[in-house]
């Protein structure tokens, strides 16, 4: 459990609502769609030639496709179309913002503001076929080459399941006690309930040739040279564990990822202590689903203070939407100044051609709870030979480090999204280039 710093000493409580209240809150949030319904929703798809679906998609699943299978009633095939590019299909149908997405480059959202349903379905497919007790895929016959995957979140484990596909042997090192990253420790409770990132995480190795081994981290149990040395190829996906400081009480706040690990892991909410009165800083997903869970948990007040304008939030409309549903309260220009025990005090901010200045004008945010989500970065400075770039490990095209035999994917790695689906994609793409490298020396 996170040490709390002293602001939140006197202001927060566990307990605030009983339990049977917390299990309404954190339900599905987007409840699956039964064989109907998904039906009807399949039937709106145009099977579009060149679907822009597709393009939009950053693994670039073939979804026309797999809806045809689910409308002809193989929802099974239509899984294993969707497994083919994303082997995380099953969480990214639970968390990708596909209003941004394959959602909002559908042809249906284009002409009447109303998409085919792509994440409902393909949550309808994959669920279907994950229900059946045997592995989609065979593993090709052993290569006798062996490779270290580092970090076991939605990179690793992609990569990790392309490579044990097509023979190697694959060892997954992973920090923590258990494996998944940000998906079992960072995603939103509501977006995947009923331990579904564990249970995908099982499913997935069901493929075989994997080994996890957990507590073992980059740095500290493990070098990248022993790593070089000990396997014909490394990929890192690490993530992202370090955050961003705010510069201003930083003592006084809470970063908000620690505060969603925590409501992750926790067995019983009603054991969760939240403040009366929340304030979240930043503009990002993190910053919304800290907020719409502390509501959830029965915060009061909640509110969400981001320093540029509304349109330049990372939190997409649909989230900032879904944060004002919930009773989140969203303030944009406004930047922090200092904290006291009472509250946060703000400056009103403007952009200009110089950047953004802070006014003289002020207000005090009264809060006993502070959470911060403004941005997170590698733990480490360096890591043995690679370039690190802006707080990210160099990479070319094919997921290529500064050092031989070294690739790396997903929010580690520069270029990406930070997205679960760009990880994914990342973790297979790079998986592909390190098979042909290990077997065509390529
Ligand atoms: C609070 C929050 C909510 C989010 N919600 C969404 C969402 O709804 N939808 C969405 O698409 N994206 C969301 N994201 C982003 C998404 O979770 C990430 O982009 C994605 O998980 C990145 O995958 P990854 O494998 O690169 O890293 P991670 O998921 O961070 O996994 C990295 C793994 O490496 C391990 N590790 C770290 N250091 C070491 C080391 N030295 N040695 C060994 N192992 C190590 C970590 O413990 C972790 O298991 C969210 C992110 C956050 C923080
Ligand atoms: S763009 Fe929309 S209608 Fe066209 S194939 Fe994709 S999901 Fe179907």
């Amino acid at each position: 459990m996170t040490v709390l710093p002293p602001i939140y000493k006197d202001g927060i409580t566990a307990g605030r609502l009983d339990a049977e209240t917390l299990s309404d809150n954190f339900c599905d949030v987007h409840p699956p769609l039964d064989p109907h319904e998904a039906h009807v929703a399949a039937d709106r798809c145009y099977f579009c030639y060149d679907a822009p679906c597709i393009q939009a998609c950053p693994t670039s699943i073939d979804i026309p496709l797999f809806i045809r299978q689910i409308s002809t009633g193989t929802p099974e095939a239509a899984a294993k179309t969707i497994f083919d590019s994303n082997i995380l299909g099953g969480m990214c149908a639970r968390v990708c913002p596909t209003e941004t997405l394959c959602e909002e480059a559908c042809v249906r959202e284009l002409a009447e503001q109303k998409p085919v349903e792509i994440g409902a379905l393909q949550r309808y497919a994959t669920d279907t076929m994950m229900t059946r007790d045997t592995h989609p895929y065979t593993r090709a016959a052993a290569t006798g080459k062996a490779v270290a995957v580092v970090g076991a979140g939605p990179a690793g484990l992609a990569a990790a399941h392309r490579l044990a596909l097509h023979g190697h042997a694959v060892t997954l090192f992973e920090a923590r006690p258990k494996a998944g990253g940000l998906n079992e420790y960072g995603i939103a409770a509501y977006k995947t309930v009923d331990d579904f990132a564990q249970a995908e995480l099982d499913w997935l190795l069901g493929i075989g040739g994997i080994t996890v081994e957990t507590g073992k981290a980059l740095g500290e149990d493990l070098s990248l040279d022993s790593l070089s040395d000990d396997f014909d190829a490394v990929f890192l996906s690490i993530g992202l564990g370090g955050v961003n400081a705010l510069g201003v009480n930083d003592d006084q706040a809470l970063p908000a990822v620690d505060f969603i690990e925590d409501l992750r892991q926790s067995e019983d909410l009603t054991k969760l202590a939240v403040g009366r009165r929340v304030v979240v800083i930043g503009g990002g997903m993190t910053a919304v689903d800290a907020a719409v869970q502390s509501k959830l948990l029965g915060a009061e007040e909640v509110t969400i203070v981001y320093r540029r304008e509304q349109a330049k939030m990372a939190a997409s409309g649909h989230e900032q939407n879904h944060a004002a549903a919930s009773g989140v309260r969203i303030i944009t220009n406004a930047a922090p100044i200092g904290m006291t025990k009472g509250g946060v005090e703000f400056a009103y901010t403007v952009s200009t051609e110089d950047g953004l200045q802070t006014s003289e004008e002020t207000f005090v945010l009264p809060a006993d709870q502070v959470l911060t989500a403004i941005g997170q970065a590698l733990k480490q400075e360096q890591i043995d030979g690679l370039d690190i770039v802006r707080g990210k490990i160099a990479i070319n095209d094919q997921g290529r480090t500064s050092r031989g035999g070294v690739w790396a994917g997903g929010d580690c790695a520069l270029g990406g999204d930070d997205l679960t689906v760009t990880a994914v994609a990342q973790g297979r793409d790079a998986a592909e280039d390190i098979h042909a490298s290990m077997t065509q020396g390529a």
